[in-house]
C-alpha cells in the first residue's frame, strides 16, 4: 500500500467526462489498497474567464476580491469530482483550501503557502476517504480566501504531498511528460525520461508551464517525488529527481520561451552613480520584479539608453511609475514593448562546457534574428528576441544542440 497525491490539471477535468475518467483513474488506486489524496484545477479555461470578469468589473481590482472570485473554478470540480467517487461507492469529500486549512500568507493572487494543516486530512485518510482537494487556493491570516497565482494546483499537491508525507506525487496533464521544448511548437521535442530538481526549476522559471516554478522548489526542498504524466495516454511520463539519480547528461537538456515579456527602453539617461538605483528603487517599491537589464553608452557620452524588462502584466505600472518620476530621472523618452520573447537554453552541463552561449547567438545570428537583451544564469542563457521569431528561434535552437527526437 502507498499513499498517493494525484493532481489533474484543466484539461484534464476539462468536462464531465473528464471528470469520470479521472474518477475511474482513482478507483483503480483505491482498489489496488493505496490511500489517495487528489489535487484538481478548474476545468480548462474557467479561471481564464473568472480573471476576465474581474478586469471588465473594475481593471484595479481588490486583490482579495479577486481571490475570492478567480478561486470559485476549484470548488466546482472538486465536488463533482468527490460525487462521481462516491457513485462508484468510493468514500470521499472535497477539501476547500480554508476548510483544511492551508494558510497562506496575505500576497493576494500570488500566496505563498506557510503550512497545511494534517489533522482533518489524516482523520479523513483514517476513515479511507479518498481527499479530493481544491488547488489554486488557501486561506490567509486574516481568513480569507487565497490564490497562489497561475498554475498554482501544481504547488498545491507538492504542498499536500509534503504534508501527508505521501510517497509520490503525480501531476497529471495534457501532455505526457516533460520535453526539451513545448511540444505544441517543436514538433520534434524529446520527452525527458528524467529531469533533475534544479534543471526543471529553472525551465519552470524560464517559462515552461507545464509545472509551477513553486511547486519544483518545494518538491526540491521537501525530497517530494515528482512525476509528470499524460491523463489520456497510459504511457511513462517524467520523473523530476536528483543529480544523482540521472546517468546520463546532457550539455543541454531543454530550451523554453516566455512570453510574459515586456520591455522598457529609457534613452539618455544621465550616465552618473546612482541612476540605476533611482531608476529601479521605485519599481521594486512597488513590486514589479525587474528581469533582463542591458546599458548601453550613448554617442554623446554623456547619457545612456537603459533597457530592461519586467512582467507584461505590470508594463502599464512601470511606465506609470517611470513617467511619473521623469524629471528626477531626467530621460528623454520612454519606449515600451510587448512585441517580445524570452527564450533560453539550459542545462546543468553548462557548468563544465564552455561555448553554450556562442552556440546560441550564432544560430540565432544564422537565421537572421537579433538579440536584444542577453542574461545569464549558472545554468541558463537567455536571450530577448522579437515575438514573430518564438517558434523560429525555438526549432533552430533545438536543432543546434541536438535535442532533436530522432
Ligand atoms: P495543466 O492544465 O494540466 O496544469 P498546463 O497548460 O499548465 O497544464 O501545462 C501543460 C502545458 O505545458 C502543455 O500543454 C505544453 O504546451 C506546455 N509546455 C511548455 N513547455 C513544456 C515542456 N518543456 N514540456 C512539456 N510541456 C510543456
Ligand atoms: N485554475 C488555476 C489556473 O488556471 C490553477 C491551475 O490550473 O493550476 O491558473
Ligand atoms: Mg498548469
Amino acid at each position: 500500500m502507498a499513499r498517493i497525491v494525484l493532481k489533474f490539471g484543466g484539461t484534464s477535468v476539462g468536462d464531465v467526462d473528464r471528470i469520470k475518467g479521472v474518477a475511474d483513474r482513482i478507483e483503480r488506486l483505491v482498489n489496488e489498497g493505496n490511500q489517495v489524496g487528489v489535487v484538481v484545477s478548474a476545468m480548462a479555461g474557467v479561471t481564464n474567464d473568472l480573471v476576465k470578469k474581474t478586469e471588465a468589473v473594475a481593471p484595479l481590482q481588490d486583490a482579495a476580491e479577486y481571490d475570492t472570485v478567480v478561486a470559485s473554478g476549484e470548488q466546482v470540480t472538486v465536488g463533482l469530482l468527490a460525487m462521481a467517487l462516491e457513485d462508484r461507492g468510493i468514500p470521499a469529500r472535497s477539501w476547500l483550501g480554508w476548510q483544511i486549512p492551508i494558510h497562506t500568507d496575505d500576497a493576494h493572487g500570488k500566496a505563498r503557502i506557510q503550512d497545511v494543516a494534517t489533522e482533518n486530512l489524516e482523520a479523513a485518510l483514517d476513515r479511507g476517504e479518498v481527499l479530493v482537494v481544491a488547488g489554486f487556493q488557501g486561506m490567509g491570516p486574516d481568513g480569507r480566501i487565497t490564490t497562489l497565482g497561475r498554475g498554482g494546483s501544481d504547488t498545491s499537491a507538492v504542498a499536500l504531498a509534503a504534508a501527508v508525507q505521501a510517497d509520490r506525487c503525480d501531476i497529471y496533464t495534457d501532455v505526457d511528460g516533460v520535453y526539451t521544448t513545448d511540444p505544441r511548437i517543436v514538433s520534434g521535442a524529446r520527452k525527458l525520461e528524467r529531469v533533475t530538481y534544479e534543471e526543471m526549476l529553472e525551465m519552470a522559471s524560464l517559462g515552461a508551464k507545464v509545472l509551477q516554478t513553486r511547486s519544483v522548489g518545494l518538491a526540491m526542498n521537501e525530497g517530494v517525488r515528482l512525476q509528470v504524466l499524460s491523463s489520456f495516454e497510459d504511457v511513462p511520463g517524467t520523473l523530476v529527481c536528483g543529480e544523482d539519480e540521472i546517468v546520463e547528461q546532457q550539455q543541454v537538456s531543454g530550451v523554453t520561451y516566455s512570453r510574459d515579456e515586456a520591455k522598457i527602453t529609457l534613452q539618455k539617461v544621465a550616465d552618473r552613480p546612482g541612476v540605476a538605483a533611482s531608476v529601479f528603487g521605485p519599481l521594486a517599491d512597488h513590486h514589479i520584479n525587474v528581469d533582463m537589464i542591458v546599458q548601453n553608452i550613448s554617442e554623446d557620452g554623456q547619457s545612456t539608453d537603459l533597457t530592461f524588462t519586467v512582467g507584461d502584466a505590470d508594463l502599464d505600472r512601470a511606465v506609470q511609475i517611470l513617467q511619473d518620476q521623469k524629471n528626477a530621472l531626467g530621460y528623454a523618452e520612454i519606449v515600451p514593448d510587448r512585441n517580445v520573447v524570452k527564450v533560453s537554453v539550459l542545462g546543468v552541463g553548462m557548468r563544465s562546457h564552455a561555448g553554450i552561449a556562442q552556440t546560441m547567438f550564432r544560430t540565432l545570428a544564422e537565421k537572421g534574428i537579433n538579440v536584444q537583451v542577453i542574461s545569464t544564469s549558472e545554468i541558463a542563457v537567455s536571450v530577448l528576441v522579437g515575438e514573430d521569431y518564438t517558434e523560429l528561434a525555438l526549432r533552430a535552437l533545438h536543432h543546434a544542440y541536438g535535442l532533436d527526437s530522432a
